[in-house]
């Protein structure tokens, strides 16, 4: 069964998924292992039935003006919040060193193998000064599992250099100065500058870029061409939070093969809907971590989190 296609910006809302959602939140809600993280997540309903009720916010034919996609974007940030109140950077880290190690690792693996790894990676080497001085054969082997790792080990021991030798051993809180470190670019740099040092920024990762290139939020392909048009989109203060719930929503719901659009609580917003499985009981199928009744990608999440820690190393669930 397929439901019609919303045009560019939308047509009506399709209570077919809004029902589908409200399912699906009641499912992620029951299966949520503690019950006060499960009393919070009911609290916060996924908001599809109101979403359902989205007037003709998505409505109508003919192009987007820039101030009704300027509204959209940013209910569907709102509707975000109200589905992903918990969410978070999902790399376990404890200073801006580890979070920067953390996020090099991250490239082409998941968060969850990254999180299983460091643990012991931050135990042999806690310091830039530690990890500039390692041996790279050793460091290689502790980070095997992320991939890549002769690559990843050549950037480790590089940025700890350059941390120790041009910056005192501390990690720069400014953009110009991360992005000059061995392995580092603009994402990375974001990462740590809006998570160990509160500076706002949108992380543009491929969950972040598709997503909103579904959304029609921008057509741009290139990621500092993405970043620009998002953060045109909303206040300052928004950005490092909306990256969080746009890469949340792309891990759990908004797949890149199979988006579960008869699950998700935005689809009346969504000019994609229908890119994905519409039928709500196969789409409730493909929900992911903690929507899907299953452990997320860190070790130690926050006591908000309404799902499972992460198994550690060699126990994948
Ligand atoms: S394309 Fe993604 S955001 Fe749009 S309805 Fe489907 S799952 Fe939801």
């Amino acid at each position: 069964m397929t439901p019609p296609r919303n045009s560019a910006v939308g047509e009506r809302a399709p209570t077919g998924a809004a029902k589908a959602a409200n399912k699906a939140k009641k499912k992620s809600g029951a299966t949520s292992s503690a019950k006060g993280a499960k009393d919070a997540q009911d609290a916060k309903a996924l908001p599809a039935a109101k979403a359902a009720r989205t007037p003709k916010a998505a409505a109508g034919a003919g192009p987007e003006s820039r101030t009704a996609l300027v509204r959209r974007a940013r209910r569907i940030n709102r509707e975000l919040a109200e589905v992903y109140p918990y969410a978070h950077p999902e790399l376990d880290f404890e200073n801006p060193f580890e979070l920067l190690v953390a996020t090099v690792l991250s490239a082409q693996t998941t968060d969850l193998r990254v999180n299983q790894t460091t643990p012991a990676l931050f135990a042999a080497y806690p310091t830039p000064e530690d990890m500039a001085a390692a041996d790279p054969e050793t460091l290689e082997q502790l980070i095997r599992p992320t991939g890549f790792f002769r690559a990843k080990a050549k950037s480790l021991i590089g940025l700890s250099t350059a941390i120790r030798d041009r910056f005192g051993g501390e990690v720069p809180g400014r953009i110009e100065d991360l992005v000059s470190l061995p392995g580092v670019g603009r994402k990375t740099a974001h990462v740590v500058l809006g998570n160990a040092f509160g500076r706002p920024g949108i992380t543009v990762d491929t969950h972040f870029g598709r997503l909103v290139r579904r959304w029609k939020w921008t057509e741009a392909t290139d990621p500092e061409k993405v970043e620009a048009e998002i953060c045109a989109l909303f206040p300052k203060s928004e950005w490092t939070m909306l990256s969080h719930r746009v890469i949340f929503h792309g891990r759990r719901i908004c797949h890149s093969r199979r988006p579960a659009c008869g699950a998700c609580p935005i689809a009346p917003l969504c000019p994609s809907y229908g890119e994905g499985e519409t039928d709500p009981e196969k789409a409730e199928k493909l929900l992911k971590y903690e929507k899907g009744g299953k452990p997320g990608q860190r070790l130690k999440p926050p006591p908000d989190y309404p799902g499972l820690p992460a198994p550690p190393l060699g126990g994948d669930a």
